[in-house]
């Protein structure tokens, strides 16, 4: 089976390893190709370094090689290099980058700057984190450089800042207006993308922010209509569980985009290609159009990485039953 997955960070990363182990277990499906889309907003040039925080939440996630508890970096890794940067006064200091971290950053942008593409960089950096070996095919959204910026509102009016430095450094405490993709309207999906989509057998929307990871990508020219085309059925997993944003500020987000921070309120914004739904019970079995709306009966939250592979088995046989 071919399966397409569109993915934010943390959240994306840790569903998308327990689906490989859903699938691995299962003899029936355990061939499966996993192709992984990935949001490339929230990429930002720090130090003069290129980082791409979800693809390498992706890939360290993945490839066994992730901070565990803090869900973002490199496992065991140290700050010695923000330690120097800051003793010279260079910041921003809030965005963390550690050492073994910093490695990654600096060999995409040698890379950039001998003309690979971003696809091309991916496949590099994931072949060394065996993603291939795992059957998983790390795409990200588009080659075109494109990143997420917020308008938010100071004392002195509006100010328009890079999505990273309100998420992170502001902890989306500042009133924000409205996001803007810059570079969204002119850039092509990478290559592979639509058709990953179109060609798929299954299409899963693991619970990533639904306004500046999904939205994003569903904002890249072509991959919306691809979502609507596909034979394929499109099957979600809530970000929202009991009403609550389990981690991160997806109801800021929300809030900002005029949609309700609810699990329903969520799937609204698919209304358009969604099949099926997967919700906690307690945000109850609502009706949306012609979208199968399922009530899990089990932690929607991954507090484990069984739990996660227990949640995307769900999705799995979700997606199963629909195609039937
Ligand atoms: P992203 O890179 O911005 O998409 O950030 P994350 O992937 O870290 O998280 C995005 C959203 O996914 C969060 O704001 C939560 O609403 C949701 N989320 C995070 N962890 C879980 C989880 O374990 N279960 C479910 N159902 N949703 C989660
Ligand atoms: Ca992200």
């Amino acid at each position: 089976m071919q399966i397409t997955a569109l993915a934010g960070g943390i959240g994306g990363a840790r569903f998308l390893r327990g689906l490989r182990d859903a699938l691995d277990a299962d003899p029936a499906l355990a061939q499966s190709d996993l192709t992984v889309i990935a949001n490339t907003g929230d990429d930002i040039t720090l130090f003069g370094l290129r980082v791409s925080p979800d693809v390498d939440t992706l890939l360290y996630t993945l490839g066994g090689g992730n901070n565990e508890a803090q869900g973002w970096g490199r496992d065991q890794d140290s700050y010695t290099i923000m330690g120097e940067l800051s003793a010279y006064g260079v910041g921003p200091q809030w965005f963390g980058l550690g050492d073994k971290d910093l490695g990654t950053h600096i060999a995409r942008s040698l890379w950039l700057g001998e003309g690979a593409t971003p696809t091309q960089i991916t496949a590099r950096l994931a072949q060394r984190w065996g993603l291939p070996d795992q059957h998983i095919r790390l795409l990200p959204m588009s080659d075109s450089p494109v990143e997420t910026h917020v308008v938010v509102t100071r004392e002195h009016g509006p100010e328009a800042i890079h999505f990273q430095q309100w998420w992170v450094g502001e902890r989306a405490q500042t009133p924000a207006e409205r996001f803007i993709g810059v570079g969204l309207d002119r850039a092509a999906a990478a290559p592979g993308v639509l058709e990953a989509i179109r060609e798929a057998d299954l299409v899963i929307l693991p619970p990533s922010n639904p306004v500046v990871s999904i939205g994003i990508i569903l904002g890249v020219p072509g991959v919306r209509d691809a979502l609507r085309g596909t034979a394929a059925p499109v099957v979600g997993v809530s970000p929202i569980i009991g009403g609550k944003p389990v981690r991160g500020h997806a109801d800021t987000c929300l809030t900002v985009v005029g949609a309700d921070a609810s699990a329903k309120g969520v799937a609204g914004l698919y209304a358009d290609f969604l099949d099926g739904w997967l919700v906690d019970p307690d945000d109850g079995a609502f009706a949306l159009g012609s979208t199968r709306v399922v009530p899990y009966d089990a932690p929607l939250l991954m507090s484990d990485r069984p739990a996660a592979a227990r949640l995307a088995r769900a999705a799995l046989d979700l997606g199963l039953d629909l195609r039937e």
